[in-house]
């Protein structure tokens, strides 16, 4: 399968700014209106493939339009999200080439009443016991 990210089809995917090293995109499909990608050009499939000037600037970029979406209005909120899935298979909804994230968010929208709503059953509060036992474990599991 040819990355969509590296041959770009504009009809799917027009690019709205090219950078030294990312493109942004509109996502297509897209969870919420104004849902857009951050690309880097470079063919990578994990974070620590990325060269630091390609760090600098996706996360530059990631940043700048975050704040960009925070300020379209009041309340405006924005999800940034990164997912690393290698066990699904590639799709049109999971690309093996890096990218970004930005959902601009609002109370009550679409995303969170037909998803997210749910979310709040999954939650789980954990006692003192029980996050002190995660704790311990996640020191041993990241070794800090
Ligand atoms: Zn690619």
């Amino acid at each position: 399968m040819a990355c969509p990210f590296c041959e770009v089809n504009e009809q799917r995917h027009p690019i709205l700014e090219k950078r030294d090293h990312v493109y942004i995109m509109p996502s297509n499909p897209r969870l919420v209106y104004g849902h857009l990608l951050i690309i880097p050009i470079r063919h990578i499939e994990r974070p620590t493939d990325l060269r630091t000037d390609e760090q600098y600037e996706l996360f530059d970029t990631v940043i700048e339009l975050q704040e960009k979406i925070l300020t379209l209005k009041p309340g405006m909120g924005c999800d940034v999200r990164q997912h690393s899935r290698p066990f699904l298979p590639e799709s049109n909804v999971k690309v093996d080439h890096i990218h970004w994230h930005l959902l601009p968010r609002e109370l009550d929208d679409e995303l969170y009443l037909r998803t997210q709503i749910f979310e709040r059953d999954v939650f789980r509060m954990l006692s003192s016991e029980e996050m002190q036992q995660e704790a311990q474990r996640l020191r041993q599991l990241f070794m800090f």
